[in-house]
């Protein structure tokens, strides 16, 4: 697909700092989650269907994985450099998958979807081309930008 230039993808910047507050990658505004495992079908600002097609967010397990890395990378070279004793080292692993896993899959699907706004703004512009939606849902109201 080539690109089309009246699409505006956002900075990096911006998108790095509206995903850490779990927005909206095409508006910036509209909350992605509404509370913790409970995902938005739409964003509640501008409408757009946040699960593009079914096993969308499959390809946010790579983010998953990053994040997991970045946040448990400290963690793993204190016990590394300080030779914790084996029954330290299981207990601070099955507390960091504990506490990380929640935070991981929630950034999982923001960074996700802002990866791929970025990638290709144009397949964000209307809810009409997402599979898996009935028609109720494609007709759901995406508030043009600008
Ligand atoms: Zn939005």
């Amino acid at each position: 697909m080539t690109e089309n230039p009246q699409f505006d993808r956002g900075s990096i910047l911006g998108h790095i700092w509206y995903a850490l507050l779990f927005r909206c990658p095409r508006c910036y505004k509209g909350a992605m989650w509404r509370g913790p495992l409970r995902m938005n079908k739409f964003c509640p600002s501008c409408g757009l269907a946040f699960e593009r097609e079914p096993g969308y967010f499959v390809g946010g397990m790579y983010a998953s994985y990053f994040v997991g890395v970045f946040l448990t990378m400290p963690v793993w070279m204190w016990l590394i450099m300080s030779h914790q004793s084996f029954p330290v080292f299981f207990a601070v692993t099955v507390g960091m998958v504990i506490l990380v896993w929640p935070v991981a899959f929630h950034y999982s699907r923001v960074i996700w979807i802002h990866i791929d706004y970025f990638v290709e703004p144009w397949a964000f512009q209307s809810n009409e081309t997402v599979p898996g939606l009935t028609v109720e849902e494609k007709r759901h109201p995406v508030m043009p930008l600008r």
